[in-house]
């Protein structure tokens, strides 16, 4: 066999990586397709690990869109419990840990990442848990005990996901976040502020600017001691201090890695034949943007499908307007656009007590938008927002900001 002729391969069973396989097949790609991952389970879809799955309320079937007899009746050989160890990208091979070497005509890599881990936390220590995994959420549910005394690290989305399901659950949490607020590095501080308050209203021990200094107790961490000397009594530790790329695999290989493999605007990495979708991905929006990734569902299913029509040799530019949402407790935050602190903002109120921010550019057309509230509630504005984004019309702030006026008039006409 020659690379010619070899299989398409993907790097990664999950989200993204499982959403190219299926994309192959349903484009009509009918020649040899081995999707490899390093997890034991069929591509799954990670949002419901810090909801449903740790409340008990969903299992893996329900975050997976295509299981093991899906996968087989497509045709997608999954290789499971065999990563791949090697990249030789000039000679269109691989190794997999076990030696063996395969040969692709078109690769993907969808890696993903795995949590970061905390410096000072031996690998040993049982009661310290990390959510990246259906497994480690697993493992996570099983000590979530009604009473159990949870001490969270890190006020971001897993952090705040994981402390309001823990509430839910009937646990006693203490949350520590290093920075001024929550979420602050991809949130505007008003709605930093409304999820403080919610967190606190529900029970949540929050402390900002505070980090941790050490652990305390051995084999189990039975306290921590924070950077103020204050001292913490948990019988659980929970870690949520952020992702770490897998680029190892790409990085060893010579290709072009910054914070994630970098690939152009059709998601071609630095060699040929190599594409890279997902959380791993670096890429632009814009030829003279900056580099960037994304770690959100919508950014894995839209690049996953497009490295797809790529790699099928449709040779189109990646242009996908990013969002993201996040649940906690019974309200929800969506996004859509950019939310750069460099843009101009609008606020105005929504039905009970929710909040929408707009972010406009200086000549007053919408970027991006963030918007917090009960239930679905704001859904239905963010999805105007997306078209309005699109649709780039010139908007009135005052207007924007007066709750009585429907964002649905700019895109009349
Ligand atoms: C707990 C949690 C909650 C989330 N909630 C939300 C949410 O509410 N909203 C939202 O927008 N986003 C959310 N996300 C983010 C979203 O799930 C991710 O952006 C998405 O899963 C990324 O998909 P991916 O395919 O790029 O990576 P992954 O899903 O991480 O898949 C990569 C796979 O590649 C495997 N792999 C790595 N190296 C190798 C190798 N050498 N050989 C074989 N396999 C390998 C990995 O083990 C993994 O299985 C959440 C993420 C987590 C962890």
């Amino acid at each position: 066999m020659n690379a010619a002729n070899a299989p398409m391969v993907i790097i990664g069973a999950g989200h993204s990586g499982g959403r190219a396989a299926m994309t192959l097949r349903a484009e009509g790609y009918e020649g040899p397709l081995l999707l490899i991952g390093d997890e034991v389970h069929p591509p799954y879809e990670r949002p419901p690990l810090s909801k449903g799955i740790l409340q008990g309320a969903t299992d893996l079937a329900g975050c997976t869109f295509c299981d093991a007899a899906q996968l087989a009746e497509a045709g997608i050989e999954h290789l499971v419990g065999n990563p791949v160890a090697r990249l030789a990208a000039q000679d269109h091979q691989l190794v997999l840990q076990d030696g063996r070497a395969l040969l692709y005509s078109k690769l993907l890599l969808a890696t993903g990442g795995r949590a970061r881990r905390l410096p000072m936390a031996p690998a040993a220590l049982a009661n310290v848990l990390y959510l990246r995994t259906h497994d480690e959420a697993l493992a996570l549910r099983d000590q979530l005990q009604p009473g159990a005394r949870l001490l969270v690290v890190g006020g971001g989305f897993i952090g705040l996901e994981v402390a309001a399901t823990a509430r839910l659950l009937g646990c006693a949490v203490t949350l520590v976040e290093a920075g001024p607020r929550l979420a602050g590095r991809a949130l505007p501080a008003q709605i930093s502020d409304r999820l403080l308050a919610l967190h606190r209203e529900r029970g949540v021990d929050v402390r900002l600017d505070v980090g941790l200094e050490r652990l305390l107790g051995s084999p189990q961490v039975d306290a921590v001691e924070l950077t103020d000397g204050q001292r913490i009594a948990c019988d659980l530790v929970v870690v949520g201090i952020g992702m770490q790329p897998n680029t190892e695999l790409a990085a060893a290989a010579g290709l072009e890695v910054g914070q994630g493999i970098r690939v152009d605007d059709q998601l071609r990495a630095s060699a040929p034949d190599i594409y890279a979708a997902g959380d791993v991905c670096e890429f632009r929006l814009h030829p003279a943007g900056e580099y960037q990734r994304q770690e959100t569902w919508r950014n894995a299913e839209a690049q996953g499908r497009h490295a797809a029509l790529n790699m099928l040799g449709a040779g189109l530019p990646f242009a996908v307007i990013p969002g993201f949402w996040s649940d906690q407790y019974d309200w929800s935050l969506q996004t859509t656009g950019v939310l750069a602190g460099s843009l101009h903002t609008v606020s105005r109120s929504t039905a009970g007590d929710g909040l929408l921010m707009f972010y406009l550019d200086a000549e007053q057309r919408l970027q991006g938008a963030c918007g917090w509230g009960p239930g679905n509630s704001v859904a239905k504005d963010i999805k105007l927002c997306e078209r309005l984004i699109t649709a780039g019309p010139v908007l009135r702030t005052d207007a924007l900001a007066d709750p009585g006026q429907p964002l649905k008039q700019w895109l009349r006409g």
